[in-house]
């Protein structure tokens, strides 16, 4: 049987409440008109006094205050109910994460401890075992930026970099993720100068990551990921779309908040993830004083996820009018953020 949504009993009570609240109200208003009409018999169209119409109206007043009062006892229930749900959710989700690398790792070490193999096979293994220990240490990296996003006021350490580099190599790192080939995930870059930009390379890899990886992530069967980047004078435009499952358009505002996941029916359903990633994104790119925004046409229709940041360009160093490639360290320069 289907449990119940935690909100549903709140809701309910504070429906009936609600509920009972204007029925008296209404009874009582026609008690009260009934009665001093029946008592003092005035007649038609006599003035009922002054006492009759402030009993009345402060009556109603009060049970006014009482309704709203009931109205924002539920809304705040429903939010706190709502929060929890999706905490137990992030703790459920967190949990399985955890666990899963963790038992193939064991598995790994067991049968390299117990089995004699030959040295393509421990190759094979080695590999997977890393594989394990990445996503374990993506995981834990993922929760605490989340938790140090919030608390701390980091400035952005903005340096000289090289966003093809950068580019290149989150899409290698998720490549390498899901074992997927160049045509699954494709990227380009159209810059208008070849030189280098200041910008926080690590905030900007982890917003890259988290979005390529939520577009593998959601993708389904058939993976079709593009980024497509756009380096103008002053802006940086970066678009991630994929051919997946898509997100409802009713949910599209919520996918930035913290731990909200979208639910799914079936297979789609299984697909693990925190519902802090976005979260992530959406705080880092606000600190670079940039903007994002969702697009989805609904459920199976794939999703368009849209960073713009504001860009400096460095000043050409020798290097780079060599066309020598420095990778997308930082330089050494290292600027604070602007405001
Ligand atoms: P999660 O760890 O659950 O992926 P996110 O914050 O990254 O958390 O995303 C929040 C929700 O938004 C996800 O649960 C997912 O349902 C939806 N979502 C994010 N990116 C995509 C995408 N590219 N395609 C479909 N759904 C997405």
């Amino acid at each position: 049987m289907k449990s119940r949504h935690p909100i549903f009993i709140p809701i309910a009570i504070g429906a009936m409440a609600i509920a009972f609240t204007v029925t008296i109200l209404v009874a009582w208003a026609l008690i009260f008109t009934q009665f001093y009409i029946v008592s003092s018999k005035p007649a038609v169209g006599q003035d009922l006094g002054v006492g009759y119409w402030m009993i009345l109206s402060i009556g109603c007043l009060f049970l006014l205050l009482i309704v709203v009062a009931i109205v924002l006892f539920l809304v705040s229930n429903i939010r706190q109910s709502n929060y929890v749900h999706k905490q137990n959710a992030f703790i459920d989700s967190v949990t399985h994460e955890l666990k899963s690398p963790l038992a193939s790792l064991r598995i790994g070490l067991e049968t390299l401890e117990r089995h004699q193999l030959d040295p393509q096979m421990k190759g094979r293994f080695i590999g997977m075992m890393k594989k394990d220990v990445d996503r374990l240490k993506a995981l834990i990296d993922h929760v605490l930026e989340a938790g140090r996003l919030e608390h701390e006021r980091r400035a952005l350490n903005s340096s000289a970099t090289d966003l093809r580099g950068l580019i290149d190599s989150c899409a290698a790192q998720i490549r390498y993720r899901y074992d997927l080939d160049e045509t699954q995930l494709v990227t380009t870059l159209s810059a208008e100068e070849n030189r280098s930009v200041l910008i926080d390379p690590v905030a900007l890899e982890t917003v890259l990551l988290n979005l390529l990886d939520n577009g593998v992530k959601y993708s389904g069967d058939r993976i079709d990921v593009h980024l497509d980047a756009t380096a103008e004078a002053e802006t940086l435009t970066i678009a991630i779309r994929d051919q997946g499952l898509g997100i409802p358009k009713q949910q599209l505002k919520k996918v930035f908040e913290r731990f909200f996941r979208v639910e799914r029916e079936g297979e789609a359903n299984k697909v693990r993830g925190t519902g802090l990633g976005l979260y992530v994104v959406s705080l880092l790119v606000k600190r670079m004083e940039g903007r994002i925004q969702v697009h989805s046409e609904g459920e199976s229709k794939g999703t368009l996820v849209t960073i713009e940041l504001p860009l400096r360009w460095c000043e050409a160093t020798e290097a780079e009018s060599t066309g020598k490639d420095e990778g997308h360290g930082a330089t050494g320069e290292t600027v604070p953020a602007r405001g």
